[in-house]
């Protein structure tokens, strides 16, 4: 595809997306304009299907609704930097360093042409070439003033183009977090294990939470989040910053410790159960203390396994050992 057939669609893509978001009321803020500009250009298939749905049903497309799109499929696409960004950015640049340099040298005749006015002036004759002068004078300044005023508006265009990319990349970077927690969920937990070489020595301990379904059914829900935390906390607190803490599912974390042998990562899993089986919460609205929480945990090594699912199933199935023989312990794989 030349050059010229890209930017003819590209440009097509942005009216229609124009179009649209202002026949939907929407207002063309960055976020709201990269999500559309997908959807018109069908280039996420799962985010057209998410807008065709809600336009079949008739409902209303909401800034919430715009801003969940961005954070599922616009964060991760490539397209829209490489697409819409980057292109619009450097026609952008080179728009700006055009105009002002054109207003620099609007501003050089202007002082040429005060120069020739003040020598005019002086002289009786000459009348008509005075009214010239007068007239170019003018007009130079009210297209320096235009020029000014376009420039301003391209600089803010520039503001809101950074303040997109900044979005973008905080929201790439949420998106592997776990909200509850802040330790990684298992898309971050797979961006960073890409990181990490598998040819040497890591080990992974999986840790569940004991009996935490009566936790939830004794004393609530809110209550069960704040255990997880409290745990999530307990874990970071003993490993490095090169290890990896994920909340794997609801009540199931998996670490992995980088560089060490299943006897080491054995150790700092016992200063973990342990931790956690001391860790004495008390209920605000009681002051009751609740009963202690246990973690049973299960330790794999990767020598003789291929790839990091296989060591997280080996993890998972010394974890079912360990809750099989009665929780609150470590047993290696
Ligand atoms: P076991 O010792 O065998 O692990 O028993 P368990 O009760 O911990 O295991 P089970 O898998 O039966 O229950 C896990 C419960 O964790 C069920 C689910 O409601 C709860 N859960 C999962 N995610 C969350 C969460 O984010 N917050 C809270 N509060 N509870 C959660
Ligand atoms: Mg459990
Ligand atoms: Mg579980």
């Amino acid at each position: 595809m030349s050059f010229e057939h890209n930017y003819q669609v590209s440009s097509n893509f942005s009216e229609l997306t124009h179009d649209f978001l202002s026949s939907h009321s929407i207002p063309p803020t960055p976020v709201n304009y990269s999500v559309i500009y997908l959807y018109i250009s069908n280039e996420n298939k799962l985010l057209s299907a998410a807008i065709d749905k809600q336009l079949k049903q008739k409902t209303v497309i909401t800034a919430d609704f715009i801003a969940d799109l961005f954070k599922r499929y616009v964060s991760f696409s490539e397209q829209i930097e490489n697409n819409v960004i980057s292109p619009f950015e450097k026609t952008l640049t080179n728009m700006l360093s055009h105009i002002n340099q054109q207003v620099g040298n609007e501003q050089k005749v202007s002082k040429s042409l005060q120069k020739l006015n003040t020598i005019l002036k002086n002289k009786e004759h000459n009348q008509s070439l005075k009214h010239v002068v007068s007239f170019l004078s003018e007009t130079i300044n009210y297209s320096t003033t235009q020029h000014q005023a376009l420039s301003k508006e391209l600089s803010t265009t520039q503001q809101e183009i950074n303040q997109l990319k900044s979005k973008l990349a905080s929201s790439r970077q949420e998106a592997l977090v776990d909200s509850l927690t802040g330790l990684l969920n298992r898309r971050g937990c797979d961006e960073k294990l890409q990181a990490l070489p598998f040819s040497q020595t890591h080990s992974s301990p999986a840790i569940d939470i004991d009996h935490f379904k009566t936790i939830n059914d004794d004393f609530g829900h809110f209550v069960g989040d704040q255990v997880i935390q409290r745990i999530a906390k307990i874990i970071t607190n003993h490993i490095s910053e090169q290890d990896l803490a994920v909340r794997f599912g609801g009540e199931e974390f998996v670490v992995v410790i980088a560089n060490k042998s299943t006897s080491e990562a054995t150790l700092i899993a016992e200063k973990i159960r342990l931790a956690i089986e001391k860790m004495r919460l008390i209920r605000k609205e009681t002051n009751a203390y609740l009963p202690s929480i246990s973690v049973s945990i299960g330790i794999a090594d990767n020598k003789n396994v291929s790839d990091w699912n296989n060591l997280f199933k080996q993890a998972d199935d010394a974890l079912y050992q360990a809750k099989n023989s009665g929780r609150n312990r470590c047993i290696c794989a």
